[in-house]
């Protein structure tokens, strides 16, 4: 059973085609820069087989076309006949407080996704037109949606409910939903496959560290509290993003500076976070190497980022009454072993013991503490693609 994967950005494509029943992707790729020119699609097939090419590639229609059209070339494709696939499932970023879980995609969902699409005006749009391409294109084919919020809907009304007058929340939704669930869904429940136990039993927290980051606090199987907000701008410190800080520093700095609306909203979402504070880059690797090489507001700008993710875990941990374990997964968190101990450094006290060597480990599962530690730190990397083409599978034979 074929099931295709897709996860439409605003200028870009990202797909997997799998083999649902053995879990194995047979293609992946990406389509990149679509509708800005220099337009080009990365394909690799399970054989190995590599396409890059440039490629006219204007909107999402022509972008889903070259998909397809790889896929059943004959060279380096892995379909013959374009019904071999089975279901169509789709990420889609907000989903508001209507979606829980995965859901089906009829006419009646994609108007409620279209609802909320207030709520991530610069994602929202670009997962329902990717929906829109493919009932066009693939007509009759049963489509899914895997809804990044929908994990936090267990979240209670304590963790989502912001000091603010009440009404809002009633007149404008205004509240945290969170994000990167489908990637906490998935290292909490590997990280209870890992420990032989069921996550009915556990008290996780979860640390999705990458260019985006946010952390979860993970009770019984079910997140009850997360660091991303209303919107992805909340919580840690990010690439380019400001993660928390003092809502007054927003209408003060509006004044000095002489901004509007959306000038501060990109200073916080684009100019800030490792990129703000270092001045040099987005990226933990850039940011590091200068820190290493002297450079002290990239210094500064890697233990800000540390010590923000330290803070939640200490407040996750009263959150929960105690851990069990804690993951680490995204780029950073599955690769650079320094980011990793210097967060956890010296919480002796809170039952951690890091084990250096194993922690050495790069984009792999592994755990990460010694014997003695009381708390199981591991490093588990993301698979949220696997996460939807199984919920779609699941959701297309209950229908
Ligand atoms: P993501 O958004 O999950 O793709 O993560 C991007 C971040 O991961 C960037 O800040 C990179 O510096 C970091 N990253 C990616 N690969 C590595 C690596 N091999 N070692 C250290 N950091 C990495």
């Amino acid at each position: 059973m074929k099931i295709l994967v897709l996860n439409s950005g605003s200028s870009s494509i990202k797909f997997q085609l799998f083999n649902i029943e053995e879990e194995k992707v047979l293609a992946k790729g990406l389509v990149e820069r679509i509708g800005i020119g220099d337009s080009a699609i990365e394909y690799e097939n399970i054989e190995g087989k590599e396409v890059n090419k440039t490629l006219d590639i204007s909107n999402h229609r022509d972008g889903i076309q070259d998909v397809m059209d790889i896929l059943l070339d004959p060279e380096v494709g892995m379909l013959e006949d374009i019904d071999e696939i089975y279901a169509v499932g789709h990420r889609v970023v907000h989903g508001g407080e209507q979606f829980a879980h995965s859901t089906l995609i009829t006419d009646e969902v994609l108007d409620k996704i279209e609802d909320v699409s207030s709520l991530a005006p610069l994602h929202n749009p670009h997962n329902i037109s990717g929906i829109k391409v493919c009932k066009e294109l693939l007509p009759g084919k049963p489509q899914v949606g895997v809804f990044d919020t929908a994990f936090h809907q267990s979240m209670p009304e304590k963790a989502y409910i912001y000091a603010i007058p009440y009404e809002y929340y009633k007149e404008y939704e205004v509240r945290r939903y969170g994000f990167h669930g489908t990637s906490h869904q998935y290292v909490a429940n590997r990280a209870a496959e890992l420990m032989g136990k069921d996550i009915k039993d556990l008290k996780i927290i979860t640390c999705h560290l990458g260019n985006g980051a946010s952390i979860t606090a993970v009770d019984k199987g079910k997140s009850v509290d997360t660091s991303m907000g209303m919107t992805p701008l909340e919580g840690l410190v990010m690439g380019t993003r400001s993660g928390d800080l003092d809502p007054a520093i927003i209408p003060f700095l509006m004044e000095k500076e002489d901004l509007d609306t959306e000038e501060i909203d990109n200073i916080l979402n684009k100019e800030s976070g490792l990129l703000g504070i270092s001045g040099l880059s987005n990226d933990s690797r850039d940011v590091r190497q200068a820190a290493s090489n002297g450079n002290h507001r990239a210094a500064l700008a890697d233990q800000i980022f540390n010590y923000r993710v330290r803070k939640y875990i200490g407040s996750y941990m009263a959150v929960l009454n105690g851990v069990d374990a804690v993951v680490f997964t995204g780029g950073i968190g599955e690769n650079a072993g320094p980011v990793r101990a210097n967060i956890l450094k010296d919480l002796n006290n809170l039952g951690f013991d890091l084990d250096h060597k194993a922690n050495k480990v790069r984009g792999e599962e592994k755990e990460i503490t010694t014997d003695k530690s009381k708390i199981k730190v591991f490093v588990i990397p993301t698979n949220e693609e696997l996460v939807i083409a199984r919920d779609t599978k699941r959701i297309v034979e209950n229908k």
